[in-house]
């Protein structure tokens, strides 16, 4: 080979190794910058919809080994996308800030103390700065509401103080002033009910909770504390929040649940692992498992209720074997003792009878002295014998009597305990828990009662019933959570304008049956037109614009020889007429 051969195979050589060192660190760049985009690609995520979209397409291109002409096609498409996006964002952080701008707005036109309102100006511009800095915004957020927390402070440092709690329950009339007068009650029945939560007691009426307590129990807190002008207890709830709203007041409401359960012994820990779970506010998925055990948990009690009972249902027939045991001694005491006196009654007889004897068979003074001595000796000591036993006997028997009655006192501490067990349970049962008026139970029961009653001694007894009109309309347009507020004050509305004669339930979903004893048909037709105005009447609103509620109504009186159910049911058609001839109106069967 030539030297020139030489010389050029020797360049091809060094060339050849030079290529394939550049192309290793070809490929080592390719691969950094590979996995560069697929990890830049996964932080940008969650940004866009499209640039997420272009991003993933982006890490499917770059696993494999086209990717020339795929990333040729996809980043003119993906540099569209991310303009698009910056442009949205750009438009969101500038509504964002116009949003908080406004907020410094009103907050200054809250008028706050000089410093706060300098801050907000002070703000207000570096909102106008900070236009396309979406980072600055939590800086900026915290500042903003620091201030809000200054400016409403001072506000409310300006409010007039507002009532008690109790203070409104229970009024503030003076102090020499009774509750419950005659002219009390005309005056509660002349004022609208938020008047009467603020100024009056209302007076208690057996069955239910006073109508404050109804109503203020279905305030929030809050809402309760601020009740300040004559409409607000009429102000109707905002719609159905989401879960998460209500989310702490269920929990409120199954601990209170768990809490009112008597557990047995054995459940006890499983009701406080399920009362730890409840401390906080319950995710919706967190629901279902925590009602699932509570539904265990209330089944067991309910048995255990039941078990109970049994268990003391043995006791006392066990206590009261025992007992006739102890009354059928004493009985035996008590024959012991009179056999006891019959012996000695026979044995004083005979020492008299022989005393006899021997003082007609002495033959002189000595031996009558002997006869007479001996005898009395006998006899006293027979007196003697007697006595012990019988003092003996009354010790036993007294001392079974104090078992017998000690026993005795025992079973009437539990029956009294399990009587009022009982009793608690049975108001309990007869409550309607939303409106505390008497549920349908409670109805059935009075109802069967006055009926024997009118049955018997005659007189007049008159039963309607009420619905309240077009009430799927407010459940529809408000909301049922405002559905449930109108039912709550309408009853505690026709409850307080009832004699304590008068009975009224809650039938069933927005419909009311009232009882009205000792009144003729036009009385009770005036009573129910009461009723009917002062519920017109009742000034609901919802957010500020009025909302009117009526209700219509059909009354009938009993008869000699009709039945509950009978006049029930002409009641009910009479209302039915009063429905169809334009509701609002009372019909009389
Ligand atoms: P009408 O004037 O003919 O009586 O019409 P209405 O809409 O009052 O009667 P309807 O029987 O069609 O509807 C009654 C509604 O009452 C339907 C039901 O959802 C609602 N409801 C029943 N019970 C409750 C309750 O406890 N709370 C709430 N918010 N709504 C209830
Ligand atoms: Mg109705
Ligand atoms: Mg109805």
């Amino acid at each position: 080979m030539s030297d020139e051969a030489q010389r050029w195979k020797d360049k091809y050589l060094i060339s050849l190794e030079q290529q394939e060192q550049l192309e290793q660190r070809w490929a080592g760049r390719v691969d950094l910058l590979r996995r560069g985009l697929v990890r830049s690609s996964l932080a940008a995520e969650g940004v866009d919809k499209a640039v997420d979209a272009c991003m993933k397409e982006m890490r499917e291109i770059l696993r494999r080994d086209d990717i020339d002409s795929a990333l040729g096609e996809l980043i003119p498409r993906l540099e569209k996308a991310v303009l698009d996006s910056d442009q949205r964002r750009q438009q969101r952080t500038g509504e964002a800030l116009e949003a908080l701008q406004s907020m410094v707005v009103q907050l200054l036109k809250l008028e706050p103390p000089r410093e706060v309102r300098k801050s907000l100006k002070d703000l207000g511009r570096q909102l106008e700065d900070a236009a396309g800095q979406v980072y600055l915004l939590p800086a900026v957020l915290s500042r903003l509401s620091r201030l809000q927390g200054q400016s409403l402070e001072q506000l409310r440092d300006a409010l007039p103080e507002p009532p008690g709690l109790l203070q409104r329950l229970f009024g503030s009339r003076g102090e020499g002033q009774p509750a419950g007068s005659p002219a009390d009650d005309a005056e509660r029945l002349a004022t609208p009910l938020s008047q009467a939560v603020l100024a009056d007691s209302l007076p208690v009426p057996l069955t239910a909770p006073p109508a404050a307590t109804v109503l203020l129990d279905s305030l929030p807190l809050s809402a309760a504390l601020f009740l300040a002008e004559t409409d607000q207890a009429y102000d109707l709830p905002e719609r159905e929040p989401g879960y998460s709203a209500i989310a702490p007041r269920v929990a409120d409401s199954l601990r209170h649940l768990l809490s009112e359960l008597e557990l047995p012994v054995r459940h006890q820990p499983q009701g406080e692992a399920l009362l730890q779970r409840l401390q906080g506010p319950l995710n919706w998925y967190e629901l279902i498992p925590v009602l699932d055990d509570l539904a265990v948990l209330v089944l067991a009690a309910a048995d255990s209720g039941q078990r109970e009972f049994a268990v003391y249902l043995k006791q006392l027939n066990e206590r009261l074997e025992a007992f006739i045991g102890t009354l059928s001694q004493a009985g035996e005491g008590y024959g012991e003792a009179s056999e006891c006196a019959r012996h000695f009654d026979r044995e004083l007889r005979a020492q008299v009878a022989d005393l006899q004897n021997s003082v007609q068979g002495a033959a002189d003074l000595e031996s009558l002295k002997q006869a007479l001595e001996q005898r009395l000796e006998g006899l006293l000591q027979s007196v003697s014998v007697h006595q012990r036993q019988r003092d003996e006997l009354e010790g036993v028997v007294a001392e079974r009597l104090r078992g017998l009655m000690q026993k005795v006192a025992e079973m009437e501490e539990e029956a009294q305990q399990f009587r009022q067990h009982i009793e608690e349970q049975r108001r309990k049962s007869l409550l309607d828990p939303l409106t505390g008026l008497p549920n349908r139970a409670a109805w059935n029961e009075r109802l069967e009662l006055e009926v024997a009653r009118y049955q018997r001694y005659g007189g007049q007894l008159l039963l309607a019933v009420l619905d309240i009109d077009h009430f799927k309309r407010i459940n529809d347009g408000y909301g049922h959570l405002a559905g449930d507020r109108v039912l709550k004050i309408i009853a505690a509305e026709l409850q307080k304008r009832l004699r304590k004669t008068d009975f009224i339930a809650r039938f069933g979903g927005e419909e009311f049956v009232l009882l009205i004893p000792s009144t003729p048909l036009e009385g009770g037709l005036q009573l129910l037109e009461t009723l009917r105005a002062a519920i017109e009447a009742c000034p609901f609103h919802f957010r500020g614009e009025p909302v009117t509620v009526t209700l219509s109504a059909g009354v009938a009186p009993f008869s000699e020889g009709a039945s509950g159910d009978a006049v029930f049911e002409q009641a009910d058609q009479a209302l039915y007429r009063a429905k169809g001839a334009g509701r609002n109106r009372v019909e009389a069967a």
